[in-house]
């Protein structure tokens, strides 16, 4: 070893040791006769002090650049009171090298890795091995082998056995598209990239293992938006002879625990609260809220029906609804404050927002005139508003209300400062539908996945109402993400094939693409339940990052695409000959155009 102490581990009782260092030239400051260098290895950072007693690596030092690698050998010493740095971890010693061996050099990197500086994203993508160097970038990867060893070692004391399974298998569908690859050996033949390892551990529980987990890649081929990855990383686990109590208690504590150890704020609340799907959607609109801040929808359609304003009275009279968000003391909120909030409102469907600022004396609205005392009375009530708060409102369909008001209050979170950084506010929700109706397909689909079972009490729905067949489903939040989800299994072929059915899947099509399981559920099935728990999404709200790049090693661009290693890339034609594959006129068109903006000349650059 070139080294035999870590810089950033050095502390006043190393005093005296002389220590062998090597890592990377972090900052230097020459000051003629003395020169700094801060020397940062993967433990942290030590200050150098090359001083002109030790001639021998002055001209070393002289030399030494951002970002060269070195390795040194000297005495560490006791820094005096007042140049002590309370700053660093290590700022009450320094090393003062007795020799300097220059490893090697490095060009000037294209951003400072030794300031915080804010970067290009596609630049720091590309030059991921740099942007890694920064230790506030490194420090979420630190962060993230924290928590994952964390996960291995309480799973594996609570019986769990870690299994892998293969990332060559057919399609399991999570509701997105897959990932395929082709296979050489059988041309004309693919294999999917899982979606999840669903099938897989269910087969597991069939196996009789009972306790699996497995820290997993899953690939979903879905067009990007903020925080969607193409791959990504979820905690699969799967037990046998459980109930919902069992799987969300274990994971409860799982999760307590994590957040206890690492997280950035203070858990909200335990036992976290546990929501009702159909409840939630009436009192936040969405099925995941922030549960950091109230700002919850109250029905004002009652005190409405019959009024005389048109707006109201169209959307009552039409099955909508009226409701508001009753916004303590900010009656007086700024004009420009409340277009904007209508401009979110539109967003979300809705045609306006309408707002009242309850005064002393009178009402601050351009509605007002339009109700009634009583009506107004009624509103009062129905939402709590006293003097000095301030009530938007929204009337449509139920759908859209929901929609625009969950947008209004998302925008109200940041907009009055309510998504308190320093809270981790954990969830359940549960009493999911089973089924969603697809109009355009004229068919069911599974609300969440097609293997989740359902409440015994409803199974009579399904032949009359599928669409009020209750899931035993359950899905964790974390401040207004969804953190993970998972379900108590359907374990007989018969209730499998009959939930497959109303989402229109023949015997034939069934048997192609769940032939396996339905077959492996016939052998003995247990009862069975589990979670997928996404790891990138738990560490951003351990850490409170808002990236979802922040916390992997080498992600890709929010449009899909790797600049690091250039990927995804046309391939040889002979590649192509070998799988038995050849392009279509689309991706050659694509090919051909990709290809032409690459030779374009840069702007300027042209006479
Ligand atoms: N397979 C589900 C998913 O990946 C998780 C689960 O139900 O266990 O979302």
């Amino acid at each position: 070893m070139l080294k035999d102490s870590s810089c950033g581990e050095l502390r006043r009782a190393d005093a005296g040791r002389t220590v062998r260092l090597a890592g990377w030239v972090h900052r230097r400051r020459d000051h003629g006769g003395l020169v700094f260098i801060d020397l940062r290895d993967s433990t942290g950072i030590v200050q150098l002090v090359f001083s002109p007693d030790q001639a021998s690596v002055m001209d070393t030092a002289h030399r030494l650049r951002p970002e060269w690698v070195i390795a040194v050998a000297g005495p560490v010493s006791e820094r005096s009171a007042e140049t002590v740095n309370p700053n660093m971890d290590t700022g009450e010693v320094e090393v003062f090298p007795a020799s300097c061996e220059v490893l090697n050099t490095s060009l000037t990197p294209p951003f400072f890795i030794n300031e915080p500086a804010e970067v290009d994203e596609y630049l720091r993508l590309k030059y991921r091995y740099l942007d890694l160097r920064r230790p506030e970038v490194a420090r979420m990867i630190r962060l993230r082998h924290d928590v994952v060893r964390f996960i291995r070692e309480f799973l594996s004391s609570r019986r769990f056995m870690e299994i892998e399974t293969p990332t060559l298998i057919k399609s399991t569908p999570e509701g997105a598209r897959d990932f395929l690859v082709p296979s050489r050996l059988q041309p004309g033949h693919f294999f999917a990239l899982p979606q999840s390892p669903q099938i897989m551990k269910e087969l597991l529980m069939v196996a009789g293992f009972e306790r699996y987990f497995q820290i997993a890649r899953c690939y979903r081929d879905e067009d990007f938006r903020a925080n969607r990855v193409a791959e990504h990383t979820q905690l699969d686990l799967e037990m046998s002879f459980v109930d919902e109590d069992d799987v969300m208690g274990l994971v409860e504590e799982l999760y307590t625990e994590i957040a206890r150890e690492f997280g950035q704020g203070e858990l909200a609340a335990t036992p976290f609260p546990r929501l009702d799907y159909y409840d939630c959607i009436e009192r936040y609109g969405i099925d995941r809220p922030d549960l950091r801040y109230g700002l919850e929808f109250a029905d004002i359609s009652e005190p409405l029906r019959g009024t005389g304003f048109k707006v109201f009275a169209g959307a009552l009279e039409s099955g909508g609804q009226v409701k508001a968000i009753c916004v303590p003391g900010q009656a007086e909120m700024t004009r420009r404050d409340l277009d904007e909030l209508t401009e979110v409102a539109k967003g979300g469907g809705a045609k306006g927002l309408a707002w009242i600022g309850i005064l002393q004396d009178e009402l601050r609205s351009p509605i007002a005139k339009f109700l009634s005392e009583v009506e107004v009375q009624g509103i009062r009530s129905a939402t709590g508003a006293g003097v000095g708060d301030l009530l938007l409102i929204v009337a449509d369909t139920p759908g859209v209300v929901a929609d625009s008001l969950h947008l209004v209050r998302d925008d109200l979170g940041d907009r009055l400062k309510l998504k308190d950084p320093a809270v981790l506010s954990f969830a359940w929700v549960t009493g999911f539908p089973l089924l969603e109706w697809r109009p355009e397909e004229g068919r069911w689909d599974a609300a969440h996945n097609p293997f989740s079972s359902y409440r015994p009490e409803d199974e009579p729905l399904l032949d009359t109402d599928p669409g009020k067949v209750i899931a035993r489903q359950y899905d964790l939040t974390l401040n207004g993400t969804e953190v993970g989800g998972g379900s108590i299994r359907i374990n007989t072929r018969e209730a499998q094939e009959k939930v497959l059915a109303l989402m229109g899947y023949t015997p034939a099509d069934m048997e192609e693409r769940f032939g396996v399981l339905l077959e492996a559920l016939e052998y003995g099935a247990p009862p069975m339940g589990g979670v997928g728990a996404g790891i990138e999404r738990l560490l951003m709200g351990l850490s409170g990052t808002s990236n979802i790049r922040d916390v992997i090693a080498f992600p890709k661009t929010s449009a899909g695409s790797d600049p690091l290693m250039g990927s995804p890339s046309p391939v040889d034609p002979e590649q192509l000959a070998e799988l038995g594959l050849e392009l279509g006129p689309k991706a050659r068109a694509a090919i051909a155009a990709a290809s032409e903006q690459e030779n374009e000349p840069a702007t300027g650059a042209t006479e």
